[in-house]
Order: C-alpha cells, then structure tokens, then sequence
C-alpha cells in the first residue's frame, strides 16, 4: 500500500508569526510519543493532535490538516472551533469513551481518553478529514466569498484531508493500541515532559503499526486512501507559473485521476454568454480552431446552462456537437466548474483508458477536485488580468508606443549598464511642429490620426534595440541604446525627412505644405550622467531647433546646443 510522509510542519507554523497562535507545546509532550503519532498520521494520511485541555495548542500535532492549521492560528477565527476541537479535550475525558464530531469546517473529528501518562488525562484529537465531498464545496464557498475569506493564504489547501469514517474508526483503534503498547513499554517515570528525558523511551522497531489492528484492510479502503492521497495532491499539482499552464495541468490532471484519454476545459465568456475550448489534451485538433459554444449548445453548454454534471454516453443523448463527436469511446464526463454564483466554465473528460464507462465513482472524484479546479481558474483569471493591466499602465492607447512611464524606467536601466561598460547612449525628443494649428485646422480626431501616423513613422525608422515612446501630448522620444551623438543625429534625419515626405491626410494645411518635426538630441556623457539631465538637455535642444525654424534637429552640445541636421 502506498504510504505518505507526513509534511514537516514547523513547531508553531501557521501565518504571520506574531499574529498567530501557537499550535504546538512539544516541551509538554510525553517523551517518545511523537514518533509514535507521527507513524500512525503518515500511514493513514489522517491528522492527529494530542491534548491534555483546551486546544489550541496541543502537545503534539500530526499531519494536520491545512485548513484547521490555518484557521486556528488566527486570532480572529479559533473561536469557530472552540465548541469543537477546542473543547474536545473535556468532552473526551467526560465521556471516558471516544466522541466523534463534524466540526463547523465539516470536518469530521474524533477525541479519545488515552491513557500514556494517567496522572494528566490526556486525549487525542483524529481524524480532521472531509468525509463528504459536499462539505468540502461548502467549505471553500466560505473561504470564496464567505466568513473565512481573510484566513485565505497559499497554505490554506496544501494539506486538505479527504477520508471515509472507516478510516477514522480503523486510526482510532490503532491510537488506542498503540497507546496501550507505550504505557506497557514506558520505564517508571518516563511519561515525563521531553525536555527530561533525552531519549525517547518507547520507539517503534518494526512496521507493527503500519499493519491493521483488526483484519486486514479491505482492498476498496486500500484504493480510497490512494486516491485520497491523488486528491489531496490534486491542488498542488496544478502548474500556476501563468495562466495557460494552469489551464493545461487541471485537464492533465483531472484526466490522470479518472484515467481519461482526453480532456478538455472549456471557459465561460459572461459577456459573450458561451464557452470556449482553453486547454485540451488528446483531442487531435488545434484549440485555437475549436470555435465558441454558445451556453445551452450541445453537452458542455448544457451541462453549463444547467449547471448540473453528466456522465452518459453518446447515445443516450442523441443529438452531439461536432467538437464532441471527436471522442473516440462513447462514455464522457461533462463537469461544470463553479462556485456560488460564479460560473468558471465545463472539463471534459473521456476515452476512458481500458475502454470502460464512467460511473457514479468516476464523478464523486471529480466532485471533490472541482472546487480546487475553481480556485486555481479564479486564480489564472487574476494573474490574465494582472497581465492585461501591466501592458496597458506601460502602452499608450493611441499609438500603441510606450508610455513615459516605460520610457523612464528604460531610460535608467540603460544609463546603469552604459554606465557599467562604458557604452554609449542617446536620446531624442522629438515634436510635432504647429500641431495646434493641424487641430484647429482639421478637427481633433484628424490630429489623432496624425498622431498614429507619427508613430508608424517612427517605427519604420527605428532599430529594434531602439525605444520609441509617447512622451505626451504631440512629443514623442527615443532612447537609442549604444548609440553615438552622430549616429543619432543621422537617425533623427532620417525621421525628419520621413515624416515630412508621408503624406498626411491634411499635410498641406500645415505652414510648410507637409506634417513636420523638430527633434532635440542627447547624449550620455560625464557631465549628463543621470536620466532627468539627458531628458533636460534633449528637451533644450529641442527648444532651440524651434527656435531657429522648426522641422530641423539639434543636439545638445554641452552649455550650447549645436545643429545636428537642418534642413
Ligand atoms: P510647436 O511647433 O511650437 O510645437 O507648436 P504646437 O502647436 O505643436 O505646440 P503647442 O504646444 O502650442 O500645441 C500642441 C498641441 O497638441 C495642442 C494640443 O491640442 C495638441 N495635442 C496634444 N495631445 C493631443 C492628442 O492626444 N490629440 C490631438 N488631436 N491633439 C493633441
Ligand atoms: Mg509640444
Ligand atoms: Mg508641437
């Protein structure tokens, strides 16, 4: 049977370190206990606290389950659990007998008396496992948009415990014989705090507590902790590097846990109200060339409309839309993936592989990794945006050339490496001339159109190491890395004559018969060493080349600004 480590967790892991509470008193654990507890939570993937009052903090946690450590670590949410595991210590000890309880997180525990050191009335607290996949959804609906939201970190799913009650009852049985052995084997005295005792007492020698106490597991239990553990996997298998790998691993992914051949995930489009074919696998088409589906549309926009799983076959449903009739077998599972009201789009899966149908199990899986599937596309869907944003804060809409913004983070990137190695650097500022008449004269949206124009004309001009920006309004710049003042005085010509030679829709309104430019030039040098300086002295260069007649460049050439070019 395949075993699972348990995570190493710190001693009082669990968000901001000042803020959180403390989970952990290993200093008032019985000596050798741990590895004990620790054996018993890797073997059966279940979580183990034992306790001698109230909780948090126990003496020693195991495997804990991710969304308890979370919660209970935070000042402001431990009190959801107080009725439950926080006070499961008293209601065992009361009892004299194990309770079980589903805790408000739906998780279902268990707290059992045992007796390692009587004189302290320990207990431990087992189990912290989903049970139902229901109550899992309904968790992660409060940590969506619910009461739990604030406890949300990266940690908050990594360790989620999903189990049947038999795997309760079995690891309950095993904690209460395993306690039993260490009250036998422990010396006089040693059920003492570590701290004592420098050696753990009672060690475990052979896989004892690995094989069942009762007789042998059932072969089904045997699978459903496998695929406990796949799913428990599921989430921190999914790739978030960006957004399309996402896409990609939850089809690989989910298509692995039901063993499907293909699969595909397909997004909803609230504006356009359909759904479109993101990720794929084994479907012998390009995803780019499946069109849109609109909802209500065949399967997946039915499933999506309806908001309701199917797992058929073809036949069944007569009627099929031709980018399902692709699937090779007949038996697919057609999931929505939402939350709330939230409506994120429908997995495909299909082709079982050996050639079998999906059933009831099949879908239960996918049940459990779905709302895991939601987060993770809530997630890409943040890091799309993220990405959308950061393009445009650095794009001039008009032009499509970067903005100033851009430009000066460029510009002190590329004054600190020619800096380093001695390369040379120049810059221009380059402006329409007149274009207040060219408005007044045709209209803003025709200086608009001149605007783009310019930028055309200054892309065509262009090397591709050069940086040409909206500087603002009717200015434009470049930063012409290892460049020098000749060279760019050659460059801004040629920019010049271009823009003067294109034809302009109303060129000839202009006071020279063509759209025209004046361009002021910089250079990096000793003296103008920072970027505001370089900035500064285009821009009196240019200042000067109005000054003596427009439609001509001029370099800045220490205290006096010389002509580069003119016409
Ligand atoms: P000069 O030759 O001295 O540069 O004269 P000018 O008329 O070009 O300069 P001025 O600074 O007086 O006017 C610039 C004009 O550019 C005024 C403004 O309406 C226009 N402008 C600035 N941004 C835009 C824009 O986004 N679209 C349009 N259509 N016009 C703009
Ligand atoms: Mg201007
Ligand atoms: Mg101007």
């Amino acid at each position: 049977m395949k075993r699972s480590t348990p995570k190493t967790r710190s001693k009082n892991s669990g968000g901001e370190a000042e803020r959180s509470i403390p989970q952990e008193l290993p200093e008032r654990e019985p000596g050798g206990w741990r590895e004990i507890q620790e054996k018993i939570a890797a073997s059966s993937g279940l979580a183990f606290l034992l306790v001698e009052g109230h909780q948090p903090p126990a003496l020693t946690v195991s495997n804990n389950n991710s969304i308890c450590q979370a919660i209970q670590s935070s000042p402001e949410h431990v009190k959801l659990c107080d009725p439950f595991c926080g006070e499961a210590h008293a209601r065992a000890i009361t009892a004299g007998t194990i309770t079980h309880y589903r805790c408000h997180a739906g998780l279902q525990c268990f707290a059992m008396p045992i007796e390692i050191d009587s004189a302290r009335g320990l207990a431990v607290i087992g189990g912290r496992a989903f049970v139902r996949s229901s109550d899992y959804r309904e968790l992660v609906e409060r940590v969506r948009s619910g009461d739990l939201q604030a406890v949300f970190s990266n940690e908050f799913f990594q360790n989620v415990i999903f189990a049947d009650e038999a795997d309760l009852d079995h690891a309950a049985l095993r904690i209460s014989s395993a306690a039993r052995d260490f009250t036998q084997t422990a010396r006089p005295g040693t059920a003492q705090p570590a701290i004592e005792s420098e050696k753990p007492v009672a060690t475990i020698e052979s896989d004892s507590f690995d094989e069942p106490i009762t007789e042998s597991r059932p072969a089904e239990t045997a699978t459903a902790f496998s695929l406990a553990e796949s799913i428990r996997k599921f989430a921190e298998q999914i790739d978030a590097t960006d957004p399309a790998r996402t896409y990609e691993s939850i089809v690989a992914r989910s298509a692995d846990l039901v063993g499907a051949e293909r699969g595909s995930l397909l997004l909803f489009d609230e504006a356009a109200n359909r759904l479109t074919m993101t990720a794929a696998r084994g479907i012998p088409v390009l995803v780019a060339d499946v069109g849109p589906i609109a909802v209500g549309e065949g399967i997946a926009g039915a499933v999506m409309r309806e908001n309701r799983p199917l797992v058929a076959t073809v036949d069944e449903l007569g009627r099929i839309s031709p980018a399902e009739r692709r699937y090779k077998t007949k038996s697919f599972i057609s999931y929505p993936i939402t939350i709330g009201e939230r409506r994120f789009g429908v997995l495909n899966l299909a082709d079982k592989i050996g050639g079998g149908a999906y059933d009831i199990h099949d879908l239960s899986i996918i049940d459990v990794v779905a709302p895991q599937i939601a987060l993770a596309l809530e997630r890409a869907e943040w890091q799309q945006r993220a990405n959308q944003f950061q393009l445009m804060s650095i794009t001039d809409p008009l032009t499509g050339l970067h903005n100033r913004r851009y430009l000066e983070a460029r510009l002190a990137e590329e004054l600190s490496r020619s800096k380093r190695y001695n390369y040379p650097l120049s810059f221009m500022m380059i402006d329409i001339d007149d274009f207040k008449l060219y408005n007044d004269r045709n209209g803003h949206q025709a200086g608009d159109r001149a605007l783009e124009i310019t930028a055309q004309c200054l892309r065509a001009m262009l090397r591709k190491v050069d940086v040409a920006s909206r500087y603002g309004g009717e200015e434009f710049s470049i930063l012409l890395p290892q460049t020098s003042l000749e060279e760019a005085g050659v460059i801004a010509d040629r920019i010049r004559r271009k823009i003067m030679t294109t034809p302009f829709p109303h060129g000839k309104t202009q006071p020279i018969g063509s759209v025209s430019v004046s361009i002021g030039l910089s250079t990096f040098s000793a003296t103008l060493d920072s970027a505001e300086a370089i900035v500064r002295a285009a821009d009196r260069a240019l200042y000067h080349a109005k000054h003596h007649g427009k439609n001509r460049a001029y370099a800045y050439q220490g205290a006096q600004p010389g002509s580069a070019a003119a016409t």
